[in-house]
C-alpha cells in the first residue's frame, strides 16, 4: 500500500478531531471491518490522544455476512437477539460519540434473494428504530471511508493498482494531501457550506421546482420555518460541532412528506443493499411514489420504495454543484456517502427532524404531524444533471434561480 504511515495518521486525526471531534471524557463506538484492522488501531490512538473514556470497536465483515445470508434462515437472521437489545440500551445510556469506517464491497450480497436482503433489514430495523430515535440529534458521529480490496476492484475493474487509486480519490474528496493542514481546509469548506445555507434560510423559499432536459421536471413543496443545513451540526448536549459525513458538499433539508409531484430521473445508478439500481426514473403523485422504472433493478426498486408506508414519500433534498471533487473524480464510488456529494440528489423514506425549529426534541410523530417523513429506509439518489435548473419560489409567488446548468447560480 502505497498510502504513507503520515497520511494515515493525518486522516484519522480529521476523522476524529474534526469530523467527530470527540471531547474529553466522551465513550466512543467505531464500527470497522476487520479487515480494516490498522486504521481502527490509529482512529482508537486519536480518540484516547483527544480525551476519550474507552473506545469500543464493533467489527463488521461483508464475508461472514454473505455466508449468513447464504447458510442460515431468514427467520434466524431477522431475529434481534437480546444482548443486541442490551447494546443499544447501553448505547442509549452513553450517547457515545460513534465513529462509522465504511469500505463494503458493494456486490458483497449479489446473487441473494434481494427480498430475503430486505426482510431482514426491515425487520431488524424494526426493532432497533426505538434505540435509533432515542439517540437521534444527541450525539456525535462521522462516517468516513477506507478503501477496502473487493471495493477498490468494483471501481477500478482490472486495475493492479486499485486499492492506491481508490485512497487517493478518497483522500482528495477529503481534502488531505501529504502537506496541507486539513482542519483549515474543513473550515473554509464549511464556512462556505453555512453562508450558502444561511442565503437559502432567508430566502424562506415555499418551493423548490427542477427541471432538466432528461426529463425530470417536478416541484416539492416545503416545510415553512424549516432549516436547510449542511456539513456540521452542534450536539445540543455538549455544543460541540461535528460533521456527520466526511466528504460531505451537500446542504440540505427535509421537504414537506406528501407534497409532491413530477417525475425525477437519476443521473446515477444506485447501490441499495449491496445491489445495482441503475437507468431509473421516479413519478410522485400527490407526495407518494406512484410508478418507476429502472434498466436495471425494476424488483429491487419496487421493493424500495414498498418497505413501509411512507417509504414512498421524500425525507430529503439536497443541493450539491456539479463542480464537487467527488464528481471531479468522474466515477461511480458505488458508496452513497460518496456518490451523494456529486451532485444534487433527494431521498426516499426518513426526513430529518432536527431541521425543524426545536425539531431535537420532538417526538417521531410530532415531527410527523409538522411534515417531516419517518420510515426504516433512507435512500438517496442523484438527480443532479449537468443542466439541471432548480428554481426557488417564495410564497408570495415570486421567485429565484437557485441552480443553472447543475450549480450554484
Ligand atoms: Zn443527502
Amino acid at each position: 500500500m502505497s498510502v504513507s504511515d503520515k497520511l494515515l495518521r493525518k486522516y484519522a486525526e480529521l476523522i476524529v478531531r474534526t469530523g467527530a471531534n470527540v471531547q474529553a471524557g466522551q465513550v466512543v463506538r467505531l464500527t470497522a471491518s476487520v479487515e480494516q484492522y490498522r486504521f481502527a488501531e490509529l482512529l482508537t490512538e486519536e480518540c484516547y490522544k483527544a480525551g476519550a473514556k474507552k473506545v469500543n470497536v464493533e467489527w463488521t465483515s461483508d464475508a461472514l455476512n454473505r455466508l449468513n445470508f447464504t447458510y442460515a434462515d431468514e427467520e434466524v437472521l431477522s431475529e434481534v437477539l437480546p444482548w443486541e437489545e442490551e447494546k443499544m440500551k447501553q448505547v442509549v445510556k452513553d450517547l457515545p460519540c460513534r465513529i462509522f469506517i465504511v469500505s463494503d464491497d458493494p456486490d458483497a450480497l449479489s446473487g441473494i434473494d434481494p427480498k430475503k436482503i430486505s426482510n431482514v433489514s426491515q425487520r431488524r430495523n424494526k426493532v432497533f428504530k426505538p434505540y435509533r430515535n432515542a439517540i437521534d440529534g444527541k450525539h456525535q458521529w462521522v462516517i468516513a471511508a477506507h478503501p477496502s480490496e473487493k471495493w477498490a476492484q468494483k471501481v477500478f475493474p482490472d486495475a493492479a493498482d486499485a486499492v492506491d487509486r481508490l485512497w487517493d480519490a478518497i483522500l482528495k474528496t477529503v481534502r488531505v494531501t501529504e502537506d496541507n493542514d486539513p482542519v483549515a481546509e474543513w473550515k473554509a469548506h464549511t464556512d462556505f457550506i453555512a453562508k450558502k445555507a444561511e442565503w437559502l434560510n432567508a430566502q424562506g423559499f415555499s418551493f423548490l421546482e427542477y427541471k432538466s432536459s432528461n426529463g425530470t421536471d417536478f416541484r416539492v413543496e416545503l416545510i415553512p420555518g424549516a432549516r436547510w443545513e449542511g456539513a456540521g451540526i452542534h450536539n445540543p448536549l455538549n455544543g460541540a460541532f461535528y460533521i456527520p459525513n466526511m466528504p460531505t458538499e451537500e446542504i440540505f433539508t427535509s421537504p414537506y412528506a406528501g407534497r409532491c409531484e413530477g417525475t425525477l430521473v437519476a443521473v446515477k445508478p444506485l447501490s441499495w443493499n449491496s445491489q445495482i439500481i441503475d437507468g431509473f426514473s421516479i413519478t410522485f403523485e400527490n407526495g407518494r411514489a406512484v410508478s418507476c422504472k429502472a434498466e436495471k433493478g425494476q424488483e429491487l426498486l419496487e421493493k424500495m420504495i414498498k418497505m413501509d408506508e411512507c417509504a414512498c414519500m421524500l425525507g430529503e433534498v439536497a443541493l450539491v454543484p456539479k463542480e464537487s471533487p467527488v464528481n471531479q473524480c468522474g466515477f461511480l464510488f458505488y458508496e452513497t456517502l460518496f456518490d451523494e456529494n456529486a451532485c444534487c440528489h433527494v431521498a426516499l423514506g426518513e426526513g430529518f427532524k432536527e431541521v425543524l425549529p426545536g425539531g431535537d426534541d420532538m417526538t417521531v410523530e410530532q415531527a410527523q404531524e409538522h411534515g417531516i417523513n419517518d420510515s426504516i429506509i433512507h435512500v438517496d439518489f442523484m438527480v443532479g444533471a449537468d443542466d439541471l435548473s432548480i428554481d426557488g419560489i417564495r410564497p408570495d409567488g415570486s421567485r429565484a434561480p437557485i441552480f443553472q446548468n447543475g450549480t450554484w447560480v
